[in-house]
Parts: C-alpha cells; structure tokens; sequence
C-alpha cells in the first residue's frame, strides 16, 4: 500500500479560499521543495524525511492570488 500526495503527483487539485480576502489561492508546492527536478515520487518521499510530517500528510503552502498571503495546509495522502 502506497500513499501518495494527490497535489505532488498531479493526481487533482484542491483549491482554498484566502482567509483574509476570500479570493482563490494556488498551490505553491509542497513546504520541502527540493530545486532541481527530480520524480515526484522521490520528491514526496523526501519531502516526508525532512519535514518529519506524518506519512498520511503532505504539507502545501498556498498563496492567495490577489493578497499575496500564504498559508500552509496538511494534504491528506491518498492510496494510489
Ligand atoms: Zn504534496
Ligand atoms: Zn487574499
């Protein structure tokens, strides 16, 4: 059983609303980005061992489009 991150591998997006000015924000990626281009199934794993982050979650940070504010949310990983 493998659970991955629907964000990091592409699987669909999950949009939030800006919780100061209720406009869309986008996901930046997840909080570890690692620069260079690795698989994102390598990505999502070290991602996991550095944050520390429970395996069922991964970590995105969204800004909002029309404030610049960012926030972070705990994606739930889901069985591929
Ligand atoms: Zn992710
Ligand atoms: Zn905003």
């Amino acid at each position: 059983m493998d659970l991955v991150c629907p964000l990091c591998n592409g699987l669909y997006n999950i949009e939030f609303s800006c919780t100061q000015c209720n406009s869309k924000m986008v996901d930046k990626g997840p909080l570890v980005n690692i620069m260079d281009d690795y698989s994102p199934y390598l990505l999502d794993d070290i991602t996991h061992r550095i944050d520390g982050v429970e395996r069922e979650r991964c970590i995105h940070t969204y800004q909002c489009l029309d404030c610049g504010f960012e926030e972070n949310y705990s994606i739930e990983r889901k069985k591929l």
